[in-house]
């Protein structure tokens, strides 16, 4: 390799580090801000002071997701939702610097069934097989049948139409995807690249639908971007060159346009950004199950020749 080119990845590598650090001194954090009755509104904005104040930004808005919902939660400005007992939440949290990202989520159950406590064990069990069996060269099809055998031998399902993913540079979901079922199509992983592993175990059907609610949104990739956009509300405009010198084609959410626009004026631009097509949304998604609960395991690792190293974790997988 050129000394370029392994500068070029040191330096993605060390960045992809500072992401995770600042994942990993969060953490901590979580057990004494995700507590009963506690409001997901405050615990999402502290997730995210936190991270500015250690000099990365969020990658995504925090998602906090309880019970039969599974992803894309992030709470608007006049949530009141709070931390239940009965339910697992699950939250899912993005840190990027310069474009490089981490991505980790935990799950939290205060109640006291056994099966729901079991099922979080389940998805951090059957990530760490997946750490634990991949390095450059694995075909990822063949984690995915392993997952999938863990979860239902403990007598659960995953939810098999959410799966990892392979993160890139200014880009949450990459063009490899990390299966967590069998039957994926051959996908071989290669050394420096870095992946989001996650696994969602469920005591519903194993799927997820969406639905109309949308509190997250994305830029169109740049390269689909219309040279000439006509854009006639002054709002929009507005809103339009705020997304593109704060998020690029990272993700944001209604409640972070409101803070800055208010709460009218951002609904009334990202309404029309959407319709001319400039935004993708990113819909809650629920179990099919209604009444069901899901819990959520997530890292960021690094796949190497001899295995993979785990950025988002305290340990080497
Ligand atoms: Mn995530
Ligand atoms: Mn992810």
């Amino acid at each position: 390799m050129s000394t370029e080119a392994k500068e070029k990845i040191d330096e993605m590598i060390s960045k992809y580090t500072k992401a995770a650090n600042i994942f990993m001194e969060i953490e901590p954090i979580l057990t004494q801000i995700v507590v009963k009755r506690a409001k997901i509104l405050d615990i999402a904005e502290k997730i995210e002071d936190e991270i500015i104040k250690r000099g990365g930004k969020p990658a995504f808005p925090v998602n906090i997701a309880i019970g039969d919902t599974a992803a894309h939660y992030t709470p608007n400005l006049e949530e009141k939702t709070v931390i239940p007992e009965d339910k697992i939440v699950k939250v899912d949290i993005g840190v990027h610097v310069d474009g490089y990202i981490c991505d980790a989520a935990r799950s939290f159950y205060f109640g006291g069934d056994d099966e729901k406590k079991r099922m979080i064990e389940v998805a951090k069990n059957a990530v760490d097989k997946a750490i634990s069996m991949l390095k450059a060269g694995v075909d990822l099809a063949e984690i995915g049948g392993a997952i999938e055998d863990l979860v239902k031998e403990a007598g659960f399902k995953v939810i098999r139409n959410l799966h990892g993913h392979k993160l890139e540079k200014w880009v949450v979901h990459g063009d490899k995807e990390f299966p967590v079922v069998a039957g994926a199509e051959r996908t071989i992983a290669e050394e420096n690249e870095v992946y989001a592993i996650e696994v969602f175990v469920t005591n519903g059907d194993g799927e997820v639908r969406t639905t109309d609610d949308i509190r997250i949104y994305s830029l169109i990739s740049l390269e689909k971007l219309p040279r000439r956009i006509p854009l006639h509300v002054k709002v929009a405009r507005q809103v339009f060159r705020w997304i593109q010198k704060e998020r690029r084609t990272l993700p944001f959410s209604l409640r972070w346009v409101a803070k800055v626009f208010g709460i009218g004026s951002a609904k009334l631009a990202l309404a029309s950004l959407t319709r001319l097509g400039l935004l993708l949304v990113y819909p809650v998604l629920k179990e099919t199950k209604e009444g069901s609960d899901i819990a959520q395991w997530e890292e960021t690792v690094l796949v190497t020749k001899n295995g993979a190293k785990v950025l988002s974790r305290k340990i080497e997988g």
